[in-house]
Parts: structure tokens; C-alpha cells; sequence
């Protein structure tokens, strides 16, 4: 095994954005990379995620934009729209110069997916990268010189470095770093998307929104004008039974969405015939150091804001580039993981602002809460109020440097 040189063989857990955008760029810098998926097939599915600042620099300089721009959804902005689909109130892209809910570019997460499979499979010339879907990590021991990984399905291996790419419920960083509770704060409520097929009377190219008690749900446009993306923000303490009990999810929604007007009814119906129901709980994961020896943690796996901040797949991006990096140095790998960790800090901190203030803000728990809420989302989007709304969407979107 290396220990002063570039890692010889690295293993990611995880297929989501954070692990796919790592093989990328390691395949490309001639490093042997295997990465182990859970799920059986590449998981489809996922709400527009936005690219700006530091986060568009990296897609910028791994060359993806042009493939990303033909994927571009060009939202036209957020409406919030009255049990009757009447809109009372509006935020444009143009009044926010993409800097407001809805940024500059904004790409579904199944289509960015899509774009680094692709670019990954065209990157691999000479048969570094091992991409196993249905199988995942049993377990782990490091030492001085390699760590030892033992997998469900597959054979063990001895690699140089394990990067946990797998999610907010990482059961890697359980294996290295501890139980999730150490690092979970619950938020509050749960999030579901999937896709559903677009209904007539929506306004073409608007994400557009209902709060009422206890739940927020839009529509928001995909690529695709004859589908959109159903989004739907619950607010409830929080329910272990729900986890992995599909059945258990959706009846939830169903009667979150009882007598909700608007679409309520027509999102249950295309619940139901969905195939890439996404239902989580609302955390936010905070791991204050994301490496030890040599293993490190990367995407929602080392820090989250949960979908509330808008910013997890921008985080995990931008943890990508730093870690390629870092291991493209010819450190010694346990260094270059430090390092690592210490250049991810200040974006996982911005990572972790929630954009809306928290499910507090963005989803009433009571008639007269939502009838507030409306009140008040009228006065912060009306025309002048929007230099302050605009300062705050900066203030949380202040663009860091991203290291060269
Ligand atoms: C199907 C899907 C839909 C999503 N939709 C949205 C959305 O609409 N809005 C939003 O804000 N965020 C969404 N997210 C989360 C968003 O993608 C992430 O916050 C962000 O992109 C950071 O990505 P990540 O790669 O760190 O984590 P994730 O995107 O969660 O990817 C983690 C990957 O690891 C895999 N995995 C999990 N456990 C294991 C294991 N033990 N071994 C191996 N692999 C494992 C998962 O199947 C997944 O492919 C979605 C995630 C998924 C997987």
C-alpha cells in the first residue's frame, strides 16, 4: 500500500451526486476507484438542485457545463398560491438575478446524476473504476499502511483510503465515527418528492407553493413540460417507525393532505403510481471533523442542512473537488484527509443554513399561523421589500473562494 504517494486504489460508498462527482475526478486523475452502491440500479428522481457560487465553479472546472446546460430547467420563479390555485405572491428569478429561492442554474438531481455517470463511464479509458450497484460495506479495520473492507455480496479488499459518500444515514461513518445521534439534529418535520405528471391549470415554469397547517407542498416544472416534481414539507415530531415502511410514508401524506386544496388530491393520485417516492426526515448532520485516519466522509454524509437549506448537493460538489484534491497532492493519505476536512469546514457551515429560517418559517402549524404566514410572505414579496429579501438570500448564499 502507498503511503507517501497518490492513493493506488480508493473505495466509495455511495452513488449519490458527492460519491459520483469523487470517481470522477479520481478516474480522471488515474487512481483506481471502486465504488459500492446499496440500491440495485442508479436511483432516479430528486427536485431541481441549484448551482451557484462555489458550487458552479466546480462544475465549471470539471468541464460539466455544457453538459449540464441542455438539463437546464429554466424556472421562471416561486408563486404561493390560495386553496383555489389563486396567486398571492411572487418571487422571479429576474428580480432576484438568480440569487433568490430559485438560482441561475438549477438542474434535476436524477439529470446531474445522469451527466457524471455519463462523464465517468467516458473518463474511464483504462478500467480504474469498479461501480458495483447492490452491495455495500460489512465492515472496516485500518492500519498504518491500508484499510481492510469487507462487503456484503463481494469479496474483501485492502484499499488505500475509504471515502463514505452514502448519505445522511451513513451506515459507513457508523462503522468509523459512531452512532448517528451523535451527529443528528431532527428538524422538525420530513420532506417527500417524486414526480408526478404536470397538471393543466399549473403556470408553466413556476415552482409553485401552498402552506397550510402542517403541511407545505408545491409543484415545481421539470425538464420534461408534461411532468413536474411534487415536494412536500411535513412538520411532526419525529417518528422512528416511519423509517423504511413505505406503506407507512405514504399513508402519512394522504392524510397531511386531506382537504388541503389546490392540487392535494391530484399529488395523492400521482403518489401512488410514482416510482421515485423520496421520503426522509428532516436532519441536519453536523460531524465536526470528517476524517480519521483513513477514512473521510463527504456529501450529506459529513454535513446537512437537510433539503431546507438548498444546498446539499452544491456542499456535496464542492466536498468532491476539495477531496480530490487533497488526494491528488501526493500527501500521505491520512494528511491529505486532514486537509480535507480542514478545507471543507467553512462550506459545510454555509451548507447548513436553512434558507427558509426552518420548518418554523416555512410550514404553519396552525390556521392562524398559516393565515400569518400569509400576511407576511405578502408584505416580504412585495416590490419594496425585495432589496432586503435579496440581502438575505445573499447573506446565505455569500460566495466563499473556492481554493485553487
Ligand atoms: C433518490 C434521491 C432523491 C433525492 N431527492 C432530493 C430532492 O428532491 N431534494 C433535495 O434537496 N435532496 C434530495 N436528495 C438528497 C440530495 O441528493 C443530497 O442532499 C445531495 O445531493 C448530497 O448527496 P450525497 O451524495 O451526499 O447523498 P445522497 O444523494 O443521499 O446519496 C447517497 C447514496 O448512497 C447510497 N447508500 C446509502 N446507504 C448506503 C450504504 N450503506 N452503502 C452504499 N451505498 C449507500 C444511496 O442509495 C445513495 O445513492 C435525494 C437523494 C436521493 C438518493
Amino acid at each position: 500500500m502507498s503511503t507517501t504517494a497518490t492513493p493506488a486504489h480508493v473505495l466509495v460508498s455511495g452513488a449519490g451526486i458527492a460519491g459520483l462527482a469523487l470517481a470522477l475526478q479520481l478516474v480522471r486523475r488515474g487512481i483506481r476507484t471502486t465504488v459500492v452502491e446499496r440500491a440495485e440500479s442508479p436511483r432516479p428522481g430528486g427536485q431541481a438542485v441549484d448551482l451557484r457560487g462555489a458550487s458552479r465553479e466546480v462544475a465549471e472546472r470539471l468541464g460539466l457545463l455544457p453538459l449540464i446546460d441542455p438539463l437546464r430547467l429554466h424556472e421562471k420563479g416561486l408563486s404561493y398560491v390560495d386553496a383555489r390555485g389563486r396567486v398571492f405572491g411572487r418571487m422571479s428569478m429576474e428580480d432576484f438575478d438568480g440569487k433568490g429561492a430559485v438560482a441561475e442554474i438549477e438542474i434535476a438531481r436524477g439529470d446531474l446524476a445522469d451527466v457524471l455517470r455519463r462523464e465517468l463511464a467516458a473518463a474511464d479509458h483504462d478500467g480504474l473504476l469498479d461501480l458495483r450497484y447492490g452491495d455495500l460495506i460489512a465492515s472496516i479495520q485500518q492500519d498504518a499502511d491500508g484499510v481492510d473492507v469487507g462487503f456484503v455480496h463481494s469479496p474483501a479488499l485492502r484499499v488505500d483510503a475509504v471515502v463514505a459518500a452514502d448519505g445522511v444515514h451513513s451506515a459507513t461513518r457508523r462503522l468509523v465515527f459512531g452512532p448517528e445521534e451523535r451527529f443528528r439534529t431532527y428538524l422538525g418535520g420530513y420532506a417527500v418528492f417524486f414526480t408526478m405528471p404536470t397538471p393543466d391549470d399549473v403556470e408553466e415554469g413556476w415552482f409553485s407553493m401552498r402552506f397550510t397547517p402542517g403541511i407545505t407542498f408545491g409543484i415545481r416544472p421539470d425538464l420534461d413540460p408534461a411532468t413536474s416534481k411534487a415536494m412536500l414539507t411535513l412538520r411532526m415530531p419525529h417518528d422512528p417507525a416511519l423509517r423504511g415502511d413505505t406503506e407507512a410514508q405514504r399513508a402519512l401524506v394522504r392524510r397531511a393532505l386531506d382537504g388541503a386544496g389546490w392540487h392535494a388530491s391530484t399529488i395523492v393520485a400521482a403518489m401512488d403510481e410514482a416510482t421515485d417516492f423520496y421520503f426522509d426526515e428532516l436532519v441536519s448532520i453536523d460531524v465536526p471533523h470528517p476524517a480519521q485516519g483513513r477514512v473521510a466522509l463527504l456529501g450529506d454524509a459529513a454535513s446537512s442542512g437537510s433539503p431546507m437549506s438548498g444546498m446539499g448537493t452544491a456542499t456535496a460538489m464542492i466536498g468532491a473537488y476539495l477531496l480530490a484534491s487533497r488526494l491528488a497532492e501526493g500527501s500521505d493519505v491520512p494528511e491529505a484527509l486532514e486537509r480535507y476536512a480542514r478545507d471543507l469546514r467553512p462550506f459545510a457551515e454555509q451548507g447548513r443554513r436553512l434558507m427558509g429560517g426552518g420548518i418554523h418559517r416555512m410550514v404553519p402549524a396552525t390556521r392562524l399561523e398559516t393565515a400569518l404566514l400569509r400576511v407576511s410572505m405578502g408584505v416580504m414579496l412585495s416590490r419594496p421589500m425585495r432589496p432586503l429579501v435579496r440581502r438575505m438570500f445573499a447573506a446565505s448564499h455569500e460566495e466563499l473562494p473556492l481554493p485553487v
